[in-house]
Parts: C-alpha cells; sequence; structure tokens
C-alpha cells in the first residue's frame, strides 16, 4: 500500500498524515521499507529542488551523493532490521544532493512508524551547510587572531629586549661622562646629564614593564592549588614599606584557595592594592579585599577610599601604557593594569572597574572554576 492510497481504508489517516508532514517546520520525508519516498513536505521541496511529483516513488538515494550511495543503502538497511529513534541533535550530520547537483549540509533525525500496513520512516532534516560555513569562518578568524596575537606579542618581547643593550651603552656614557668631566661640564652641562641618566632609567622602567607584560603570553599556564591568603601575605610583606608611610588600613575577608598560577596572581594583587595605596590622594588609603563565591567560580574586588576615575576612563585604563595623571603627580609606567588584566584573563576570567570620582574605585575580577578540574579547586 501507499500511504497516499486513495482508494484504502486507510485514505483519511493518510490524509491527516500528509497534513502533519506538510505542517513540519523542517524538511519531512518519509520512506517505506523499499527506501522509496512515500511522502514530502514543501520545505523538503525547497531543500532538494525537486517537485514532490518528482521525489514520491524514487529511491531516497536519489538526494544522496552518489559516492555515498552505496553505503547509505548499506545503512538503510541495517536501519530497518534494527529501527530505532535517531533524534536531531544525536543524529548524524550528512551530506544531501540537489537536483541541481549541489551538495548541502543537513543533519538528520530518524523516526520509524510502525503502521498495519509495515514499516516507514519519517526524517527530518535541516540544512546546515549556513551553520557550517559560520562555524568554518569563525575557526579560521580565531585561529588567524591568535596567530597574529602570537606574533605581536613576540614582537613585543624581542624588540624590548634588544632595546635594553642601546640603552644600556648610553647609560654606561653618561654616568661615565659624569664621573669623569663633572669639572668641565659647568651647572647647565650637569643638568643635562642627569636629565639624560633619567630619562635612561624611566626608559628601562617602561621596557622592563613591557618584557613583564609580554613574557605573561609565553609563560606556560602553571596552575597549581593557591591558598589566596598565602597570596595576600606576600603581596603584604612586599608593600609593607608603602603601607607604613602612608599609614594604610588594609582588611581582607577569608579567602579561597583556588587553582591558579601563584606568581601570577601575587603580581596581580601587587598591582591592584599599590594603586589602592598609590591613587589616595591626601587621605589615609582604606583598603579591603573581598571574595564572593559565586555559581561559576569566586569574585574578587579590591576597593579603595582614594580619587577614583572618571567613568569614561574605565576601559582606557586597562590598555598599556595608559595613564590619567602626569608623573609629576603620581609615578608608574602605567602597565600595572595591562597586566592585571591578562592575568586574569589568562584564568578564564574578566576585570573591571567601579568608582566615583573623589570616593573611591573598586575593581573586581573574577576566576572562574576550572571545568576539567572539579569542584575540589574551590575549597576554604
Ligand atoms: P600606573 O599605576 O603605573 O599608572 P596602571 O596601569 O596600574 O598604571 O593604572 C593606569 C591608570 O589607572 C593610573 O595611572 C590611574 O590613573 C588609574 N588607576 C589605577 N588604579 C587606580 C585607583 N585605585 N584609583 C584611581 N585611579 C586608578
Amino acid at each position: 500500500m501507499r500511504i497516499d492510497s486513495k482508494t484504502s481504508a486507510h485514505s483519511h489517516i493518510a490524509e491527516k498524515f500528509r497534513i502533519a508532514v506538510e505542517a513540519a517546520s523542517n524538511a519531512m520525508i518519509i520512506i517505506n521499507q523499499e527506501g522509496k519516498i512515500e511522502l514530502v513536505n514543501t520545505e523538503a521541496e525547497d531543500l532538494f529542488g525537486y517537485s514532490k511529483d518528482e521525489l514520491v516513488g524514487e529511491s531516497i538515494e536519489t538526494l544522496v551523493p552518489e559516492q555515498y550511495r552505496m553505503s547509505h543503502l548499506e545503512d538503510r538497511k541495517t536501519f530497518f532490521k534494527n529501527p530505532n529513534a535517531r533524534t536531531m541533535g544525536g543524529g548524524r550530520d550528512l551530506l544531501g544532493r540537489r537536483k541541481d547537483g549541489v551538495e548541502v549540509n543537513v543533519e538528520i533525525g530518524l523516526k520509524p512508524i510502525e503502521t498495519d500496513e509495515g514499516l516507514f520512516v519519517a526524517a527530518s532534516l535541516i540544512n546546515i551547510s549556513e551553520r557550517i560555513r559560520n562555524t568554518e569562518e569563525l575557526r579560521r578568524t580565531t585561529a588567524e587572531l591568535r596567530r597574529s596575537n602570537a606574533e605581536l606579542e613576540q614582537f613585543a618581547y624581542v624588540a624590548s629586549h634588544d632595546l635594553q643593550e642601546p640603552l644600556r651603552a648610553i647609560e654606561g656614557c653618561a654616568q661615565l661622562l659624569r664621573e669623569r668631566y663633572l669639572d668641565k661640564l659647568g651647572s647647565l652641562g650637569e643638568k643635562l646629564i642627569t636629565h639624560t641618566i633619567d630619562g635612561v632609567v624611566r626608559m628601562q622602567a617602561l621596557i622592563d614593564d613591557l618584557l613583564t607584560f609580554s613574557r605573561l603570553e609565553t609563560r606556560d599556564n602553571l596552575l597549581e592549588h593557591t591558598d589566596c591568603a598565602a597570596v595576600l601575605e606576600i603581596v603584604l610583606t612586599n608593600l609593607s614599606a608603602t603601607k607604613q608611610k602612608a599609614e594604610a588600613e588594609i582588611t581582607h575577608d577569608a579567602l579561597p584557595n583556588i587553582l591558579a598560577d601563584k606568581s601570577q596572581l601575587i603580581q596581580l594583587f601587587q598591582n591592584l592594592i599599590s594603586n589602592a595605596l598609590k591613587f589616595c590622594g591626601d587621605r589615609n588609603p582604606r583598603i579591603h579585599i573581598a571574595a564572593v563565591r559565586k555559581r561559576d567560580g569566586w569574585l574578587f574586588s579590591v576597593s579603595d577610599n582614594g580619587i577614583g576615575i572618571e567613568p569614561r576612563y574605565f576601559e582606557r585604563i586597562f590598555h598599556v601604557f595608559q595613564r590619567l595623571h602626569t608623573r609629576r603627580e603620581y609615578p608608574g609606567t602605567g602597565i600595572g593594569l595591562a597586566v592585571c588584566k591578562k592575568i586574569v584573563q589568562r584564568h578564564g576570567g574578566q576585570i573591571w572597574v567601579e568608582s566615583e570620582p573623589g570616593k573611591g574605585s573598586i575593581f573586581y575580577f573574577n576566576i572562574p572554576k576550572n571545568q576539567d578540574l572539579g569542584q575540589m579547586n574551590f575549597e576554604f
């Protein structure tokens, strides 16, 4: 029998069947045990470029590219022997062949339909050619970005490394000039030499920072169980002189153990806390380090009562060499927050600031749980 047989007693049911197939939002094709097409809907016509009349009664292999026809035939026979529902998503991505010969990627879900007249199979198809093209495009763009990023990092590293050499030579000569010819230089000459040496020292600091920054990328990810409380202790010891001088008060929440690159975490906290100590205006800094457990990891924050930042600079300050003040107002090279950003990103998180000028700033960053290593990495 044919599902669309008008003379059969099942014509009523067959009609309902046809309506259901036509109403499906995906392309639908119904085939019988012999692999002959029984029913197709308009979406299937559009997908393959055939009309219903051209398809009904034809073998389903008509819609399969020639090189796959034999194996498709085998698969089909196996399926009919042991039919089990193959749903979309869990289904296979296959190639279909349109009437004009163009091949399309389709995702196929198969459902066996038992009837008194035997077994039929409903195939639901989605054209995923576009999705595949987009994924491929995205993959290529990501690979290209990664490559050019690595190249840039490498360039920054090599350039800053090579710049150190001539700089050392300039400094050496300037120092010698000052030592040997001070009496002949006069006060202007001495001033100029001092300026030269100051410039060189500053440039060395910039190059050192640039090297630190580019080394972050070349370093392997050395994730280890890291006690944030111990990290903070190290940072506070490193900053103790500055803290004392500023008469700062630094408090903190209970801090967790996380999986992290310990030395980078030290650098991260140190940069944020030393900024909080530095950009305090004429107040005594009051700094608090908080840690809040979130569903996907930990959210840390470093808040201060300092000079604050205008919202229009919230993004810019995380870029390399971006500063909002002159060196005379506040010393620095403008790379600290760029380093913080890179460290956080290398741990899969994000960093941002909330601030009110004149009142203080809160720098937030999150360190997500490492999916591969499960929950054990985030315990108190
Ligand atoms: P640096 O501290 O060497 O200037 P950073 O990259 O650490 O470089 O910071 C960039 C700029 O962001 C600083 O120059 C400052 O203007 C601003 N900034 C950073 N932290 C704070 C803070 N806690 N309070 C106010 N401004 C800040």
